[in-house]
């Protein structure tokens, strides 16, 4: 689906506002910052809603329908939303912000060829990436609001660079041996790409797949001999998975604390700062570096 950029969309008279929905709020995020106030944005998914798992209600058809144009991520992060995003993309522009990254950015997932990883904006740098192919779309789009669009998002940009070098710097607190990063699913693999930690989740790269008592055996073992102090839960994922590794661990007399809760697949609360995407990223990070230092 990526790429369903037919122009059958409403034409844009330069006077109505585009109407935009997007999936998850970070994708909303982006485009508030690129269009700003020029156009009526809403995302479909709120705090804590994991989009692996999201089903659209019959309210969010009526809400894409009357869409100009449709953002989401891609990759297969909305797993059960695919027919529906498919569908619409016949009548409108259904965009991948995912689309714009090349391939050899893109991380494979081991034993599901031709499958990559979805969780693109845990490296700063590779969500740049969707905040142009967004700019790019309006821009040409509502040609009207072109340099609006590319102003904003420069200036985004440089705010993303700058939040990039920040994620470096702050986690160059935690010693090298203790930069191992534990949740419950395997959200944060560019994460660890981009900022040198070492990355393991309980659960594969989607929510949809279960978890076994093998592999919490594993990963218990795996934090005692590394003598890690502190793994995470996340917004979108139940806890229940880290509590098990939690009581493995207490059961072998490793004692490991739950470091905090991580804005995974979905951001905070709105009107809070990690109901931002650059509030949401240094919340993890300060998590992070103050549960492993
Ligand atoms: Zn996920």
């Amino acid at each position: 689906m990526a790429g369903c950029t037919s122009n059958q969309g409403k034409p844009v008279d330069g006077k109505s506002k585009l109407r935009i929905v997007t999936t998850t709020g970070m994708i909303k995020d982006a485009v508030e910052n690129v269009a700003g106030d020029q156009v009526e944005v809403i995302a479909l998914m709120g705090p804590g809603v994991d989009p692996h798992l999201y089903k659209a209600t019959q309210g969010d058809l009526q809400k894409l329908t009357d869409a100009d144009v449709v953002f989401y991520n891609g990759l297969h992060l909305e797993g059960k939303m695919g027919e529906v995003l498919e569908k619409l993309g016949k009548t409108k522009p259904v965009i991948a912000v995912a689309s714009g990254i090349p391939d050899s950015l893109l991380r494979t997932v081991p034993g599901f060829q031709g499958t990559h990883d979805p969780h693109i904006w845990f490296d700063v740098k590779r969500w740049e990436y969707a905040v142009h192919t967004i700019s790019d779309f309006l821009q040409q789009h509502d040609t009207a609001q072109a340099k609006n669009y590319s102003e904003r998002s420069k200036r985004y940009i440089l705010q993303l660079d700058s939040l990039h070098e920040q994620v470096k710097q702050s986690l160059q607190q935690v010693p090298e041996a203790q930069r191992v990063l534990i949740t419950a699913h395997d959200a944060f693999g560019y994460f660890g790409d981009a900022y040198h930690i070492h990355v393991r989740g309980l659960q594969g790269i989607s929510t949809v797949s279960e978890f076994g008592l093998k592999d919490v055996t594993e990963l218990v073992n795996f934090i005692i001999s590394r003598k890690i102090k502190a793994i995470f839960i996340e917004t979108s994922v139940s806890h229940k998975s880290i509590e098990a590794v939690v009581a493995g661990c207490r059961d072998k007399n490793w004692n490991v604390k739950i470091g905090g809760s991580l804005y995974s697949d979905a951001m905070g609360p709105a009107g809070t700062p990690e109901g931002t995407y650059i509030g949401m990223v240094s919340a993890n990070v300060k998590t992070i570096v103050d549960a492993l230092k």
